[in-house]
């Protein structure tokens, strides 16, 4: 399953076998003139897998409406194939399936559970070139670049961009790095005659590429900084010729919860509060935003609205510890009714995902017994966390 077909420039789409990455996706569009909207950190993810959990890259914000640029990988998805229970193949989709009376939205973020997925077909967006910019405390290790710079100036900081990533180190108080990348037109200016600001409130522009983000992966890539370049190139993080090595990277286990974009400030303060003790714990921690979309399941869509997605890699060796801290953050963030990647580790119970969310879960649990009757795609974790079964 793992084919791509040729992009249609007509329509501006791609259909992509149920078992194709992004690397296979990137190599087809190459030299087409069309893009994928936006990505997720690795490219040696499957499309399919990324879209049945949700998965998403970051956002900026309009200054002009308010609202998140872009939405999730699953937002992307103009239809979906997949085989049933009973054997036949079912399409659904936007167009024909969408809506409030439809089903589509309900079969996108499925998580395996309704079927197998053999196609899926992805809206595409004209080619583009990102112009990236990153600060960082270094090599001005003083004064320190506080937490408070991301907090109190995160208005500017989602509208000052398409698409960004900051990484706050919550023990030291200390905000890393942050990432603003511009989407823009290919024949784009190069960065070199751009003008660009040398600091944002404490951090400092910085060129020189740094170590690899995923240390213990063999040939993980330099982590370019400040640079401009294809799409690809620049908004995967690792290597496109990477081994894939399952949901959690080696070295981390990964929790992320979504927040309202509108309660980002407030739940970043109790992030700061919390975390404050986990040093030597937390590997780090990555803030993105994602648009709403109208998907039963969607994580990153939190009381119908936009989120900021607030992502932790802890040590794994330090797994007890790990689970214990991510699981008051996780209880702390449940003011904001804070719901947690599908793809990674939750300490939520199955009654605090129902009550997260409510109807959407009810229609999808009558979905997957109207297209599963016998619960032939149904696991343990399914049992538990969408059945609701001890
Ligand atoms: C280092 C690292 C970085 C990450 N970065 C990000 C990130 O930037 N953004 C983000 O949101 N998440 C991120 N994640 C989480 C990641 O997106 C999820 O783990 C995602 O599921 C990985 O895709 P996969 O191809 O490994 O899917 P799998 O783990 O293989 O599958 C995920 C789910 O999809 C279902 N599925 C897969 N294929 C099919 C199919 N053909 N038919 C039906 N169901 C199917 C599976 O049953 C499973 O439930 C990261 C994880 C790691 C380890």
């Amino acid at each position: 399953m793992d084919w791509v077909s040729e992009p249609c420039v007509a329509t501006k789409t791609i259909r992509v076998g149920g078992g194709a990455t992004f690397t296979q996706l990137v190599q087809k569009l190459s030299g087409s003139g069309l893009a994928l909207q936006n990505v997720p950190a690795l490219p040696q993810f499957t499309v399919a897998g990324a879209v049945a959990t949700g998965t998403h890259g970051s956002s900026g914000v309009d200054p002009v409406t308010g609202k998140a640029k872009l939405g999730s990988q699953a937002s992307q998805v103009i239809s979906i194939e997949m085989v049933v229970a009973d054997g036949s193949i079912m399409e659904f989709s936007r167009k024909q399936h969408g809506g409030v009376d439809g089903e589509f939205e309900g079969t996108v973020v499925s998580m395996g559970c309704l079927g197998v997925v053999v196609s899926l077909t992805l809206e595409l967006v004209p080619d583009f070139i990102v112009r990236q910019r990153v600060y960082v405390q270094w090599p001005h290790p003083a004064p320190s670049w506080s937490y408070r710079a991301i907090i109190d100036n995160f208005e500017e900081l989602l509208t000052s961009c398409d698409s960004f990533s900051a990484f706050v180190d919550w023990p030291t108080q200390q905000a890393g790095m942050l990432v603003l990348r511009d989407f823009v037109e290919p024949r784009s200016a190069p960065l070199e005659a751009m003008l660009l600001p040398q600091e944002w409130h404490g951090g400092h522009l910085i060129t020189e590429p740094l170590p690899p983000l995923l240390s213990a992966v063999d040939n993980a890539k330099p982590f370019r900084t400040t640079s401009q370049g294809p799409w690809h190139d620049v908004l995967f993080w690792y290597m496109e010729d990477l081994e894939a090595f399952g949901p959690q990277a080696p070295e981390e286990l990964q929790f992320e919860w979504f927040v309202p974009l509108a309660a980002a400030r407030p739940a970043l303060e109790v992030v700061a509060e919390t975390a404050r003790g986990w040093a030597g714990l937390a590997l780090y921690c990555e803030l993105r935003a994602v648009r709403r979309d109208d998907l039963w399941l969607s994580p990153s869509t939190v009381d119908g609205c936009d989120s900021l997605a607030i992502a932790f890699g802890f040590d794994k060796h330090q797994e007890a510890r790990a689970i214990a801290a991510a699981g008051s953050l996780e209880k702390q963030l449940g003011q904001f009714h804070a719901r947690p990647h599908w793809g990674k580790l939750t300490s939520l119970s199955p009654i605090a995902l129902r009550d997260l969310y409510g109807p959407a879960l009810v229609k999808f649990k009558a979905l997957c017994k109207k297209y599963d009757p016998p619960g032939k795609f149904r696991n343990r974790w399914a049992n538990r966390f969408i059945f609701g079964e001890a």
